[in-house]
Formats: C-alpha cells, sequence, structure tokens
C-alpha cells in the first residue's frame, strides 16, 4: 500500500537560511525514486520555471493546502552529486545522534555567507633560506638590530602576522618598507590558509619507513589498489611515525585521483605539523580551523568541490569537506573528546566518518596512541583491522616511571604537594638545567571527596562512580540523583582528613615560586591562554629554555616535543580518576601515557613521578608501564559489569529550562513517557530523572535522565517516540530536550 508522499526540497543548499524548504507532491510513478538527498527538478514561483533541487525531508500529510502543492516534475536518478551524499548523511545524523534535519544540515553543509573574514596581513620571506641567513648576519654585523630581528624570526617561520610584527617584534612600518624595497621581503594580504611555501615541495630528506611502517603501508596500499575499502585501526605509541604512515598512504591516494580527508584535534595542529604536510604535499593542501570564519570555510569547500585540492587537514567539521571523489579519511588521535560534538547534533566523527566512507567509497583509517574502548573492541572483533606500531622510530626510549603513593607521604608528616621523590628529582634538574613539566590533570568539574589517609574515595553505592560534593555539604551522584551528607570521618579509617579534593594550577604555580625560589615558571591552562596565540606562545618561551618549570592542565601534555624535558611530575593522578563519570579511568590512563611521552623525547633518558592516593589502581600502573592491552582488558571488565559503553549503550536526555519547575515537570514527564515506551523491554535501564552535575548553567536550569541498553537501535527508537512526543504536547513549552549518545562528556 502506497502513501501519497510530499517532499521537502531546498532549492539552494548554500543559502544561509537551510529551513528555507518547499513541500511539493511526489508523483506515484516516482515513490521508488525519491529519497532524501535525491536530486529533482521541480516548477518554482509564478513562472513555473524548471529549477534543481533537493529532498531533504518526505512526510505523509501535507503542511499547506494541498491544493498549492504542485508536483515534483522529475527525479534524476544517475546523477549522483556530492550534494546529495552529503544531504544523505545529514538525514543518517539526525537520525542516528538526534536533532532536527536543519540543524544536521547545517553542519554538514557548507553555507555561503556574504561576510568575509577580517583581511588578515602577513609579512613573507621572499628570498631563499641561504640568501636570508647571509644578509641576517650582514645586518648583525652593521648593528642594523630591526633588520636582523626580523630576518631571524622568518628564517624560523616563513611567514609571520603583520600585527605581530610590528608589535611584539617592534619592528616599524620604515624598516618594514626598506626590506620590501630590496626584495627581501612583502606584505601579503590573504586568508590563513594558504600555503606559506608556494610551490617548492621539498621531498629530498624523505625518511625511510621502518620495518613495522612499512608493513602497514603496504598492506593498506595493496588493498587499497585492489579496490578494497575498510576501516583500519592504527594503535603506535606517541612518536612511532604514524605520522609518516599517514603521508605516505596519502600519497598514493591522490595518485589514483582521489581525495583524502585527515582530521587532527585543533590543539595539535601545531604549525610543526602544518610544515610536515606542505613540505610533502605542496599546493595541494588545504588547512582549517575553527578561528576561520563561515566565508573563509566556504571559500575552502569551493576548492575542494572544484578540484583546487586533493588534502584537507582540520578538525572535526573538515569531515565534510565537499570533495567529488573523496578516496580516504584519516582520523588521527581518534580517541581525542573532541572528535564529539557538543552541540545538537551532538555526533561523533569516528561514526560519522566511518558513514561518510561507506557512502563515497572510501577508506578509513584511525590512528592513537591510547584508542578510545570503542575503536579497539571492534579491531579485536575484526570490524576493523588493527596494526601496532610499539617502538619510538627515532629510538628514544621510554623513560623510568615513579609511582609516589601519597598517603605515605602524609604518614610521614610530609603535608606538600610535592612527595621526597619528586622535590628531590626537580631539585636534580634545575641543578642540571633540565626542564621539568609538573601536570594537573584536572578536567571540568572536580571536586569529588575523599580521605587523604586512606584514600578511600567516595562512590555513589547503585552507579560506581564518584560522587561530587556540593556546597550545601551534600555529595550527589550525576547518574541517578543519590544524595547524601558530606561525612565528617572516613567511613573506612575514620581519619578526619577527608574532604573534597581540588588544587589550581595557579596554586601549583605558588607553591612552585615558593619550594624552589630559584626556578623559573610559567604556567598554561584556560586562564593564561585566553588571549589569541598566548598558547602558542607559552609553550615556544618554554622551548626556548626561557624556563625551568612548565606547570599546566592537559593542554601542555599534547602536541610539543620538548628535547629537554627530562622530567614530568603528575601532581596528582587522582584528579581525573574520580570525576563522576565513566569514563574516567580512560581519560587517566591516556592523559598519563600522554604525560609520560612528554619525557625524555631527546637523547637524555627521562624520569616521571604519578603522584597518586591510589597507586593501585590499574589505570595508573597500566599508564606506567605503557601496556595499553593490560589497560584494555580490565577496564572492559568494568564496562561489562557496569554495561557502560562499549558494552551498552548509553543515551543522555538533557532536559533544560530557565524555569526549574518546569525542568522539574518535564524531565519527570519524560521519565515517565520513556517507562511506558519501555513496555515489556526489560532490558532498558532508566536513571534518573536527576539535577545535571552543572545543575544550573546561564540561568537554565539542567536535568538529565540516562538510559541503558545493549541494542543502540532499541535507543535511538526511543528518541524518534521522545522527539514526537516532545514536539506535540503542549506541556514542554518553554523547555527543551536534547539527546546525547554514549556521552564523552559530564552533564
Ligand atoms: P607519531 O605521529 O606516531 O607521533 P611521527 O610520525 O610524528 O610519530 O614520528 C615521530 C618522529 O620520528 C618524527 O620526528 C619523525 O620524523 C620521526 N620518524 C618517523 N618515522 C621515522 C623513520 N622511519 N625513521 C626515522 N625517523 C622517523
Ligand atoms: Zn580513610
Ligand atoms: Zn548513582
Amino acid at each position: 500500500m502506497s502513501y501519497i508522499k510530499y517532499a521537502d526540497i531546498i532549492i539552494d543548499i548554500s543559502h544561509e537560511n537551510l529551513d528555507k524548504t518547499y513541500q511539493y507532491f511526489v508523483p506515484e510513478e516516482y515513490i521508488p525514486e525519491a529519497v532524501i538527498g535525491s536530486l529533482v527538478v521541480v516548477p518554482f514561483g509564478k513562472g513555473n520555471r524548471y529549477i534543481n533541487g533537493y529532498i531533504v525531508e518526505l512526510s505523509e500529510s501535507p503542511k499547506l493546502d494541498k491544493a498549492l502543492i504542485k508536483p515534483i516534475k522529475e527525479v534524476v536518478v544517475d546523477a549522483p552529486v556530492i550534494e546529495s551524499r552529503l544531504i544523505y548523511l545529514a538525514y543518517w545524523i539526525k537520525e542516528t545522534f538526534g536533532g532536527t534535519m536543519n540543524e544536521a544540515l547545517k553542519t554538514v553543509i557548507p553555507v555561503k555567507k556574504a561576510v568575509k573574514g577580517k583581511e588578515k596581513k602577513s609579512i613573507r620571506l621572499i628570498v631563499d633560506g641561504d640568501n636570508a641567513l647571509k644578509l641576517y648576519y650582514e645586518y648583525q654585523k652593521k648593528n642594523n638590530a630591526a633588520r636582523a630581528r626580523l630576518l631571524e624570526a622568518l628564517l624560523k617561520e616563513p611567514i609571520l602576522d603583520y600585527e605581530e610584527v610590528i608589535h611584539n617584534l617592534n619592528i616599524s612600518r620604515n624598516t618594514l618598507l626598506g626590506l620590501e624595497k630590496l626584495g627581501i621581503t612583502e606584505t601579503i594580504s590573504e586568508q590563513v590558509y594558504r600555503n606559506p611555501i608556494k610551490g617548492q615541495i621539498q621531498s629530498e630528506n624523505k625518511i625511510e619507513l621502518n620495518d613495522q611502517q612499512l608493513r602497514i603501508v603496504t598492506k593498506i596500499k595493496e588493498e587499497y589498489t585492489a579496490g578494497i575499502r575498510a576501516p583500519y585501526l592504527i594503535h603506535g605509541i606517541t612518536g612511532s611515525g604514524k605520522t609518516e604512515v599517514y603521508m605516505d598512504i596519502i600519497a598514493s591516494v591522490i595518485d589514483q585521483k582521489r581525495q583524502v580527508i585527515l582530521l587532527i584535534p585543533e590543539i595539535a595542529l601545531t604549525y610543526q605539523t602544518v610544515m610536515r604536510f606542505y613540505k610533502r604535499f605542496g599546493d595541494r593542501i588545504s588547512i582549517m580551523n575553527s578561528r576561520m570564519s563561515q566565508g573563509e570555510r566556504y571559500d575552502q569547500s569551493l576548492r575542494a568541490q572544484n578540484g583546487e585540492i586533493d588534502i584537507i587537514i582540520g578538525p572535526r567539521s573538515a569531515l565534510f569537506t565537499p570533495f567529488p571523489n573523496l578516496g580516504l579519511i584519516i582520523i588521527d588521535e581518534e580517541h581525542e573528546n573532541s572528535y564529539k560534538s557538543e552541540t545538537t547534533p551532538k555526533y561523533h566523527a569516528v561514526l560519522t566518518a566511518m558513514k561518510r566512507a561507506e557512502l563515497e567509497g572510501a577508506s578509513t583509517i584511525l590512528g592513537s596512541a591510547t584508542p578510545s574502548l570503542e575503536s579497539y573492541e571492534k579491531a579485536l572483533s575484526k570490524e576493523y583491522q588493527l596494526f601496532t606500531l610499539n617502538k619510538r622510530a627515532n629510538n628514544a626510549v621510554l623513560p623510568k616511571v615513579w609511582i609516589v603513593d601519597l598517603r605515605e607521604e602524609l604518614r610521614n608528616k610530609n603535608k606538600s604537594i610535592f612527595s621526597e621523590k619528586l622535590r628531590e628529582l626537580i631539585n636534580d634538574r634545575l641543578t642540571k638545567k633540565e626542564q621539568i613539566m609538573l601536570f594537573l590533570n584536572r578536567r571540568g568539574y572536580s571536586g569529588f571527596v575523599s580521605c587523604r589517609s586512606c584514600g578511600h574515595v567516595m562512590k555513589c553505592p547503585h552507579c560506581d562512580v564518584s560522587l561530587t560534593s556540593h556546597n550545601n555539604g551534600k555529595m550527589v551522584c550525576h547518574y541517578c540523583g543519590h544524595e547524601e551528607a558530606l561525612p565528617g570521618l572516613c567511613p573506612e579509617c575514620n581519619s578526619k582528613y577527608i574532604a573534597a579534593f581540588g588544587t589550581g594550577t595557579q596554586k601549583v604555580e605558588e607553591l612552585v615560586s615558593r619550594e624552589f625560589p630559584q626556578a623559573r615558571v610559567l604556567r598554561m591552562d584556560m586562564d593564561t591562554t585566553k588571549a589569541k596565540d598566548s598558547h602558542e606562545k607559552i609553550l615556544d618561551a618554554f622551548a626556548k629554555h626561557q624556563a625551568d618549570i612548565l606547570v599546566g592542565t592537559q593542554m601542555i601534555v599534547k602536541g610539543h616535543d620538548f628535547p629537554k624535558v627530562t622530567l614530568v611530575g603528575i601532581i596528582a593522578a587522582d584528579l581525573s580518576l574520580y570525576t563522576g563519570d565513566f569514563r574516567a579511568s580512560e581519560r587517566t590512563f591516556q592523559l598519563l601515557c600522554q604525560a609520560v611521552g612528554r619525557a625524555g623525547r631527546g637523547e637524555v633518558f627521562g624520569e616521571v613521578v604519578i603522584q597518586t592516593y591510589h597507586p593501585e589502581h590499574y589505570s595508573i600502573l597500566t599508564a606506567a608501564e605503557n601496556n595499553y592491552e593490560n589497560f584494555y582488558h580490565q577496564e572492559m571488565l568494568y564496562r561489562k559489569m557496569m554495561q557502560y559503553p562499549p558494552a551498552a549503550h548509553i543515551l543522555l536526555l538533557l532536559i533544560t529550562s530557565k524555569e526549574e519547575s518546569k525542568a522539574e515537570k518535564a524531565a519527570i514527564r519524560i521519565g515517565e513517557a520513556v517507562k511506558e515506551r519501555k513496555g515489556e523491554q526489560t532490558q532498558l535501564q532508566v536513571m534518573g530523572p536527576a539535577p545535571a552535575s552543572i545543575a544550573k548553567a546561564n540561568d537554565i536550569y539542567r536535568r538529565v535522565i540516562y538510559l541503558k541498553h545493549e541494542d543502540y537501535n532499541f535507543l535511538v527508537d526511543i528518541k524518534n517516540y521522545l522527539e514526537g512526543f516532545f514536539k506535540f504536547s503542549q506541556s514542554f513549552a518553554g523547555c527543551n530536550l536534547q539527546f546525547d549518545f554514549d556521552p564523552m562528556n559530564s552533564y
């Protein structure tokens, strides 16, 4: 039995107002072909001229008077255009992760915006390196300090920001004009993403791959050339040469006239990384970042669509680059949180990449030193092909790791945040003029409650996650809403040293300066990196050894290489271990592995001190041994026992409202609707409603409900049901409902 169908058609997909759709009637003969994403020809406007459009939604009932709805003239079947596939991808995202079609389209389709990005001026070196060096020495000799200073900077980075040159390097406009007249530099105003080393591809010093790398490259290339499209996971420790592997495979894919998307977390998208790719691939590459304006991104899309580039490198959103013949998607550091969107649709880039690759006939490579449990499980069950790189490519050895028991320190009357071991090693490095990183692995909110005498952590009796202390003297579980009073004494050992945990980076910096007055200290955290480029500046100063100690959050453990760092101290590994999030052990393991990977990157042997109240915790032990497999198996036991992903799936419902009573009522109502829908499905677990861990943000009240089920599709079914229920019920006025599948963040 066939229903008459109506199709919402979008006429101009690059229009900023993507919800501007027009409804048409689908003639019976076209019903089989009319699917979401189909290219159609429709009569448009008063004159009924024929124009192209795409189907973005299908429905059984008309939105307006039937008599006013025109029929589609034709569904174009043999025109698989890039837009069709992206529209279909948007539809898949909406179905899989929730949200409206319009929100999904805005995520996937590059939107044309009239406003261009602010013009950005740069200074560029236009003589070659040797000549620039000669000139530099000449100016130094002639005491022309300004010119020398600029050349020195340009020798390091061939292209510099104009404002930075004027203000930070303190170069006058006259000096610039002088160098320009001599044909040494030029001022250019172009988009940030243009290749700074035009044309010159320098492939002379191409690295020779080692056996492990070669095996991976050969296998993937062979399969690719044989037409096999598949997902791969490369589990390779930091510095094992994954990037070299990517580059070789990319080269082979673009030789076959197909294009490549490489996703890298923004924080790792450093100048050094970008230059490595430019040197190998020259002008055929483009870089995307979140600081770009809509207009700049749109330009990028056009270049991709017109075949001007073969490779795009960028964060999550680069996944939707409209390449005409996409052949490969690579996701580096695939375990990173930033691959999950924090706004609706809350899609995960890894799963979405798999879908896009399937639609386009492309392969996918995931890479990480600490793969997500989700991905590794798929690799073990042969859904992804697994490769391992377990040696550092440049033969650097992994550092020696000390685990220090902080309970022991308290027993020995050491109340400082530095254990004896850490203090001894800091002094040693300061004397030797080597560098130190002190790392506070604090993520999001903290505030778990623990005993400093025995290390006991207050946990929820129902969820096995830590309770979070609130100002009102209570502890709350953010999964189920369980609440209890803050204990005065430790329930395990009766010690009075039980309290909410929390030490800020600023505090650590203060204490460092007090205990090691001779040391020069830099701090990097959210506060010190608010200004543009401040992140790079701090790292740069540290790289130049303008400081002995760098104190920071997880920001400091990513990206950069500091060969002079021979000591890494983790102040309290527990900070990320008890965040009230079921992924806490995984995050801790990842952060510790990264921190360990920071020490001893150069010639000199490195050491790491991990301070903790839980020296026996498997996250800490396995990270200290750099033993991913061991960690994986232990963590999977926990996930299976508690039915957390990937053993099962979670659907988080976030209910928000400006009025607390409305949020509360809506949450209860939705909770009931879930239970009605659940019916005989005893497998479905419903937790909550409960106040979110951030129970109020920007004056908006937040309630959460967690649903757990083994079958993802069952949760999708609940989501669809709730979407309808929410939309059509009057009682939810002034409230908002959001979905998050297998959440990565605490709510
Ligand atoms: P990853 O991406 O796994 O962290 P990289 O590809 O960045 O590793 O490699 C780490 C370092 O080792 C880089 O400086 C790189 O140039 C170097 N390297 C990679 N492969 C080799 C190799 N086969 N021989 C020598 N050095 C290599
Ligand atoms: Zn205790
Ligand atoms: Zn609980």
